[in-house]
């Protein structure tokens, strides 16, 4: 069974009315009712741009621009995943012409006087391979959406849709040298809930859970900054990273924090102050070669023990 073209955006190059009605009666008759046509290259090539033919039948000879010429830049108009087959019509019998076409851009030619019967073969030929480019495309937009799905995946924390570990690793890094390059201070602040434990023991798991949610979005209100970054740290700890700023800032960033998660009110009977706090350690340090980020880790960690030594829902900033 013949194959039926209705699905495909043709465009007709063809300056000879003669050449044009044969073409536009064997099109017809393979289910091509109303081809795009063109007389001139620079009608062609108009109407390309704006028409994205899926083949594209293009004589070789024209009064204004030379066929070779458009077919290369309709090669340089196509984006991306964008392609159209261009078929050139050509008397030219030498083979270096014909080669000349394809180097060009050019995907197949036909000889004129065109016979229906090849213009039919080279259009089923053509058909063929515009299938497997939309397939492909659709295949290669699938992988891209999966891709970034994967990606949000790889970065995101599960529970709390904040940034994980890894992507701390990632940034907390990335921040650390550009803060070298530009001889600025670069803050961590560690948060960690307290009695977390005796909170899931009292309330369960799954309120553990939603607390860690509510203490998530408040360590994330604080990072609005393209160069923060709230990440969750571990279990019940998060993490803050605060680009180009001082001790002080940083302070003022935990203070709030601490104070939001204080108002929030979650009830917690098995911890002394009868809500859910946190305890933070700030610290600060402008890097330099040599100087690791582990050093300002270990600095914001133990900052934050000891704010936990302090009797928690506390703020300890290093160097203090
Ligand atoms: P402190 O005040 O000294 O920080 O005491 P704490 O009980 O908070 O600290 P500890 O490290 O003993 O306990 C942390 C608890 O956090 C233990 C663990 O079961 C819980 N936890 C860690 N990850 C999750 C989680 O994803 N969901 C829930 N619900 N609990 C978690
Ligand atoms: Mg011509
Ligand atoms: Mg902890
Ligand atoms: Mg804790």
């Amino acid at each position: 069974m013949a194959k039926n073209h209705n699905d495909l955006k043709v465009l007709v190059v063809e300056d000879s009315k003669v050449t044009m009605k044969a073409l536009s009666n064997y099109l017809e008759r393979m289910g091509i009712r109303q081809p795009l046509t063109a007389g001139t290259g620079q009608a062609a090539l108009d109407i390309f741009r704006r028409n994205r033919p899926d083949i594209v039948l293009l004589d070789a000879i024209l009064p204004d621009i030379d066929g070779f010429d458009i077919a290369k830049q309709m090669r340089a108009a196509e984006k991306g995943d964008e392609w159209s087959a261009i078929i050139f019509l050509t008397s030219m019998a030498k083979d270096e012409d014909l080669a000349h076409g394809i180097a060009v851009g050019g995907d197949d030619y036909l000889m004129k006087p065109i016979s229906e019967v090849v213009l039919k073969a080279k259009m089923r030929a053509m058909h063929r391979l515009v299938d497997m480019q939309r397939s492909l495309v659709s295949v290669t937009q699938k992988l891209n959406t999966a891709n970034r799905e994967l990606q949000r995946l790889a970065t995101t924390d599960g529970l709390t849709g904040i940034a994980n570990r890894r992507m701390f690793d990632e940034l907390a890094r990335r921040e650390w040298r550009r803060c070298m390059r530009i001889k600025q201070p670069m803050s961590l602040v560690m948060v960690d809930v307290d009695h977390f434990k005796a909170y899931n023991d009292t309330y369960g798991h799954q309120a553990g859970d939603d607390c860690l949610k509510a203490v998530a979005a408040q360590v994330a209100r604080a990072a609005p900054r393209a160069s923060d970054l709230a990440a969750r740290y571990g279990g019940e700890e998060f993490v803050l990273v605060l680009g180009d700023t001082t001790l002080d800032g940083a302070c003022w960033v935990a203070n709030n924090i601490r104070q939001h998660v204080d108002d929030l009110g979650i009830p917690h009977t098995a911890s002394q102050s009868r809500h859910v706090t946190i305890s933070c350690g700030v610290a600060s340090m402008t890097p330099y070669d040599g100087l690791p980020l582990e050093a300002l880790l270990n600095a914001a960690d133990s900052a934050m023990y000891r704010a936990k030594a302090q009797g928690r829902n506390a703020v300890v900033c290093a160097g203090e």
